[in-house]
């Protein structure tokens, strides 16, 4: 069974009674519920020690996926350190949403990572531009949210390695909502929907999303640490 881990910061189901209302036991108890059934899955938060987060944990955990807001900067850099090593080892990793600017996210990405965004609640068609790839499989030509943050274009990340989905708003934006990228021996995922006052983590077709995108990260090739090593000419 895929080991799954769901780091989800906590913060604003606690302090903002609209986010308590879409979600009150924690947007990770939602993520969980999308997973459950299928994978084995763990939650941690930022009232963790070190967020959850230690290299034994993660070398315990095939697919880790990080929800995050209004918590980044206070996420010690150890941590993402520790995200990073071990995605190039070979573990998967989901970034959500506002986890855009998760420190983790930004050094596999190695760029800003910025956006234009605006909270108008529109509605979004989360378009399926690779209807072949496996993280789209039982999606249909796009997914429907009622209502979202809008997020558009430019969004300052490499050339991805693949997409999978354009978002489109009711304001006429566009933003690459889906996109994938290779990391040393690890896969990476980015998907956009799943702002924290709309109850996007309900939508069946968004859960189907996370468990194909679990799926998709998964690796079952993992090195313990990395190395750079000297070797001797083969001998034939
Ligand atoms: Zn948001």
């Amino acid at each position: 069974m895929i080991r799954v881990l769901i780091f989800n910061e906590f913060i604003e189901e606690k302090t903002r009674e609209n986010v308590k209302a879409v979600y009150p036991n924690g947007i990770h108890e939602c993520l969980r519920e999308a997973l459950c059934e299928e994978f084995e899955v763990k939650t941690v938060t930022q009232d963790d020690e070190n967020c959850g987060i230690t290299k034994e944990v993660l070398d315990n955990t095939d697919v880790l996926l990080w929800w995050a807001h209004a918590g980044h900067t206070t996420v010690p850099d150890e941590v993402a350190d520790l995200v990073h090593d071990a995605v190039l080892r070979g573990m998967g990793a989901i970034f959500l949403h506002s986890s855009h600017y998760a420190k983790p996210f930004k050094k596999l990405m190695g760029t800003s990572c910025s956006l234009h965004w605006r909270e108008d609640g529109d509605f979004e068609r989360v378009w399926v531009i690779n209807p072949a790839h496996p993280i789209a499989q039982g999606i249909g030509e796009y997914l429907y949210i009622e209502h979202e943050e809008t997020y558009g274009e430019p969004f300052d990340i490499p050339q991805p390695d693949q997409e999978v989905f354009i978002g489109a708003y009711e304001g006429g934006e566009v933003f690459r909502s889906g996109c994938c990228f290779l990391r040393g021996n690890g896969k990476v995922f980015y998907f956009q929907p799943g702002h924290e006052t709309f109850p996007v983590y309900y939508n069946e077709q968004v859960r189907k999303v996370l468990r194909n995108a679990v799926r998709w990260c998964y690796n079952s090739y993992r090195i313990p640490e990395i190395t750079c090593p000297h070797v001797t000419k083969p001998q034939d």
